[in-house]
């Protein structure tokens, strides 16, 4: 049905798209951006008439402000699923094609569009995921764009053990027929090729290696300390330097970091590399947390430029992971240095203010929940002001624990006012900012209800 649906959506769009102006609006991560690559792609095939606007959240400002006429075609990227009931407005006017996988509203329209696996019963997917089966029905050519959605499923997280199952497992076999991907076991350390291993280990925080991760002096004295010369001939090494002793000693003393606290098989997975790229572009994982730091810091279009293969843009790309990693290293600090990590009965929290971004809150909590600063056995929330009145809830939690996220914020939003959705393990909303301790006291008792419920 799933499939099925796909073929017959992207044979009606065809016919239309000569006609239409069409307006891409995207989520601003790793897995909004790849798909809208794709589309672009696909567009550009076309020969269509079309603009693109990324934007942070699908937030109930963005639609209101959004100018439609009767000649578009909009088309929601990794968004507009969770807002269908805001959209009606536009609806009025015309066609919309919604590519999305977060919980949808359920809502049909004459002129509505919608491809959500959720609502044909089918396995979690990336959008771009969702874009790329799409593009491929548009036109077969279209399958070049592979690569760019196993990225965009890598920074969606869905991997389960770092490995891809069902759907995404096949459509990454495919990639490797096709030959834009290849895929072989080892440690999942960020710039294996490209980086220093210093370096490497001090940006690693996922996986998070105590004392490590965060710290480039600390990473050269524990390279010190295990033997491994950081430098040959006056040159850094890189992890793809390091002999094969050398690598089996770095691993088991990484190991050696996380063996009281973390899953010590965590560092291990599949390392996807992306075939025809630029040396430094080809480790998938690498690239998508460049696109990630791309949208958040406020330059997707570096990403957008990336994915569509203008290379000339690497050097400023650089600098802008540079400039995210900052940000999460100075988060990551804060959070330690302050204590910043409350706990109620049910859940962590951390109310960070304005002193870290309201884009980089979900990755902030992301990583604390998979380091050794927070217990994993409950839900961890982040606050950070998303302006003068709104504050931005970001919501993880380990998949090992039984609680929907999405269901629980899209409760207490209800209660205190603002919007919200997401997933089960990671959800987010914009709430007033008057009302964080309530919107705090509201979860607290919802998760007690799941709690009650569970046991
Ligand atoms: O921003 P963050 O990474 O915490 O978002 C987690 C999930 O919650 C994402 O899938 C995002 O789209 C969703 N979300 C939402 N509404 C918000 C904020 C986040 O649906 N206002």
């Amino acid at each position: 049905m799933f499939f099925k649906e796909i073929e017959r959506v992207a044979k009606i769009v065809k016919s239309v798209l000569k006609e239409k102006n069409v307006k891409i609006i995207a989520q601003f991560d790793t897995d909004g951006i790849t798909a809208a690559s794709i589309l672009i792609k696909a567009l550009i095939r076309e020969d269509a008439n079309f603009s693109l606007r990324i934007v942070k959240q699908l937030t109930n400002d963005v639609i209101n402000n959004l100018v439609v006429s009767e000649d578009d075609l909009i088309i929601f990227v990794d968004c507009g699923s969770g807002q269908l009931d805001r959209l009606t407005k536009i609806l009025e006017k015309t066609i919309v094609l919604i590519l999305d996988h977060h919980e949808p509203v359920r809502m049909n329209h004459i002129n509505l569009f919608h491809i959500n696996p959720i609502i044909f019963g089918v396995e979690e997917l990336s959008s771009s995921i969702i874009c790329y089966l799409f593009a491929k029905s548009l036109n077969i050519k279209n399958t070049d764009t592979i690569d760019l959605s196993i990225i965009g499923a890598i920074g969606d997280e869905q991997e389960e053990k770092w490995e891809f199952h069902g759907i995404l497992k096949d459509i990454l076999e495919e990639s490797k027929i096709i030959g834009k991907v290849s895929v072989t076991k080892g440690l999942r350390l960020y710039g294996r090729n490209s980086r220093p291993i210093h370096k490497a280990l001090a940006y690693s925080f996922e996986p998070y290696i105590p004392g490590i991760s965060g710290s480039e002096s600390k990473a050269v004295q524990f390279l010190s300390e295990i033997g491994i010369d950081v430098k040959a001939d006056g040159e850094w090494k890189k992890l793809s330097d390091l002999t094969v002793e050398e690598q089996k000693l770095l691993a088991s003393a990484i190991i050696r970091e996380r063996l009281n606290e973390l899953d010590v098989a965590d560092i291990f997975g599949d390392v996807y590399t992306l075939v025809g790229k630029p040396k430094e572009l080809q480790d998938a994982r690498e690239f998508a947390t460049l696109i990630n730091a791309c949208g958040r810091t406020g330059n997707p279009e570096v990403g957008i430029r990336l994915c569509l293969g203008d290379y000339g843009i690497i050097e400023k790309s650089w600098k802008v992971l540079e400039q995210y990693r900052r940000m999460i290293s100075n988060a990551l600090n804060l959070v330690r240095e302050n204590n910043l990590i409350k706990s109620t009965e049910n859940f962590n929290f951390l109310i960070a203010g304005d002193r870290i971004s309201d884009s980089i809150i979900g990755t902030t909590i992301s990583i604390l929940l998979n380091s050794n600063l927070v217990k994993k056995e409950k839900p961890i929330f982040g606050f950070a002001d998303a302006s003068d009145s709104m504050v931005k809830v970001s919501a993880r939690v380990s998949n090992s624990i039984d609680v929907d996220l999405k269901k629980i914020i899209s409760e207490a939003v209800k209660r205190v006012g603002g919007e919200g959705g997401g997933h089960k393990q990671a959800a987010g909303a914009l709430i007033p900012k008057e009302k964080i301790q309530e919107f705090i006291y509201h979860i607290n008792s919802l998760l007690g209800e799941t709690n009650a419920k569970e046991s």
